[in-house]
């Protein structure tokens, strides 16, 4: 049976952390359903979610056994959809917990049959967050370190339109 699991966020934009958490699901899982959600409770993203979706194939283009969709509704339906029973989180500071999981245990409730699972990214990605690196970008200050060169590109394009 083949190991297909779900990664589920906003990613507006995508971040080393979650490119660090990819890589290691794509190690350990056959294949990964990365999930654009379309309606949760963040409403002003910078990026569309069509946006987003090219964002994350151009810097994930090295890795084979990924995808990359946009969902609405409940995310167990998405997962059930896709065929698979395994939701990905990524964990990084305590202050994660509590959401994840509240959020892990009502996915749960709704659906017995899936498991969320939590992987930790390298401790160099634990403090950044999509919205820190969009704060500190549109205040120049430097993200080099936390988001690959052809996001870089797209971020500060989108805070120079957004400035106009
Ligand atoms: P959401 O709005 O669902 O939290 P995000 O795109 O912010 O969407 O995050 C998606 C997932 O990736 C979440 O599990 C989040 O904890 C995780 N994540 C975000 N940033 C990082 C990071 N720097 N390192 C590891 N995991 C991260």
């Amino acid at each position: 049976m083949m190991n297909k699991v779900v990664y589920p966020g906003s990613f507006d934009p995508i971040t080393y952390g979650h490119i660090d958490i990819i890589k290691r699901a794509s190690k350990i899982f056959d294949y990964i359903v990365i999930g654009i959600a379309k309606d949760n409770n963040k409403t002003n993203f910078l990026f569309s979610e069509t946006e987003r979706k090219s964002l994350i194939k151009n810097s994930l283009s090295s890795i084979e056994n990924i995808e990359v969709k946009i969902f609405d509704g409940l995310l167990t339906d998405f997962v059930k959809q896709e065929n698979s029973n395994i939701i990905i989180r990524g964990l990084r500071v305590l202050s994660d917990f509590e959401y994840e999981f509240r959020m892990a245990l009502m996915n749960r409730k709704l659906d017995d049959e899936i498991t969320t699972m939590f992987m930790m990214p390298n401790e160099k990605y634990t403090h950044i967050s999509s919205s820190l690196i969009k704060e500190v970008a549109s205040l120049g200050g430097s993200v080099d370190d936390y988001v690959p060169s052809e996001i870089l590109v797209e971020l500060n394009k989108k805070l120079n339109e957004n400035s106009k």
